[in-house]
């Protein structure tokens, strides 16, 4: 595919970070002027890793007896309905831990 912007490179496969929030995205690039272009799937895909960063949140541990207590801010309490000795299932993965409230 030629580029559309100097109308002389070739656009290729381009993986790039984003300065701001270091997510990475795929575009395509002009080997001649470097120009940036993103189709639609790779735009809704930039859009998709946007709106997880958002909904993530940062938590603190803090020591528990011999165990970790994680602070659950209130708005996710009142999202979820949780209260103090309401119980809920902890699951593992290779990317973490999951709390599902029963
Ligand atoms: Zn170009």
């Amino acid at each position: 595919m030629k580029c559309p912007h100097c109308k002389q490179g070739i656009l290729e496969k381009y993986t790039g970070v984003m300065e701001e929030d270091g997510i990475s995205y795929e575009a395509l690039r002009c080997s001649q002027c470097g120009e940036e272009i993103m189709t639609m799937p790779q735009l809704k895909e930039l859009a998709k890793k946007y709106r997880k960063l958002r909904k993530a949140k940062e938590v603190t541990f803090a020591q528990w007896g011999n165990s970790l207590a994680v602070r659950i801010p209130n708005d996710v309490v009142q999202e979820y309905k949780l209260a103090s000795g309401k119980r809920a299932v902890l699951t593992k993965d290779k990317q973490g831990i999951r709390i599902i409230p029963e």
